[in-house]
């Protein structure tokens, strides 16, 4: 039970986090860090980014060196069935690239240029989903795994800043996917994450007649109990009350 709230709110206590207007200078109980956040526990205790995510990305790192699965959602179930997968938290930013990127390399799927899609690609998606920070939905206007719908695109075609037709795609893939999350709801980073595959996997079947699978049902959320902010029937992922 306990591990269950912590899983959901402060890491050290459990406690609702707060998601304060402006950030103020905090030290990591972990690493002592100072960062600027916004986000901290009422009872004081303050986890950076890194010390929030960094089980969690190892785990992403792992299941890019060995996972064989060929849908990018069922990359997501083993990431999110993992202990170090917080409710909430900056690591679906990698997330949704990894998944992404894992079911293409398996599917021995080539890039435009015929180069394939190796570990060091997934690698790096995992990395650049890793530099949005926690937050970012409410504190940006761009949620950090709908990002993720990009950084897979991104990664796929090659694009850089400089390269003015790639880098429309990959912002194709992020608009698609925030087109998604404009549903006036409180974050839910389970939702966000079904948003930025259904937006990538989308993309690539209609401009590049890549397969993946099924797109993410609605209807069919598992996580609801875990989640103290579901907006249960106004998602369209909410199984419904007896789940
Ligand atoms: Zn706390
Ligand atoms: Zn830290």
């Amino acid at each position: 039970m306990e591990s269950t709230e912590h899983n959901i709110a402060c890491m050290v206590c459990g406690a609702d986090l707060i998601y304060d207007k402006t950030a103020k200078n905090q030290i990591c109980v972990y690493c002592g860090e100072m960062e600027a956040s916004p986000i901290y526990c009422p009872n004081g205790h303050f986890v950076c980014d890194s010390c929030h995510s960094e089980d969690a990305i190892a785990v992403l790192q792992r299941l890019a060196e060995i996972d064989k699965s060929k849908d990018p959602k069922d990359v997501v179930k083993k990431a999110l069935s993992h202990p170090s997968f917080k409710f909430h938290g900056p690591e679906h930013h990698s997330l949704v690239p990894a998944a992404i990127l894992i079911a293409m390399k398996n599917r021995k799927i080539a890039k435009p240029d015929g180069s394939p899609i190796t570990f060091e690609t997934i690698l790096e998606g995992i990395r650049r989903g890793a530099k949005i920070p926690g937050g970012f939905c409410g504190y940006a206007g761009t949620c950090g795994a709908c990002v993720g719908a990009g950084v897979a695109v991104a990664l796929f075609i090659g694009s850089t800043p400089t390269k003015g037709p790639e880098r429309k795609v990959a912002h194709v893939a992020t608009t698609n996917a925030l087109n998604l999350s404009q549903d006036g709801l409180k974050r839910c980073c389970k939702r966000a994450t079904y948003y930025g595959l259904t937006a990538a996997m989308k993309l690539l079947r209609e401009e590049y007649n890549i397969d993946l699978g099924e797109l993410p049902e609605h209807k069919s959320c598992k996580y609801t109990a875990m989640n103290r902010d579901c907006e249960e029937e106004s998602c369209p992922y909410y199984i419904g009350a007896s789940a």
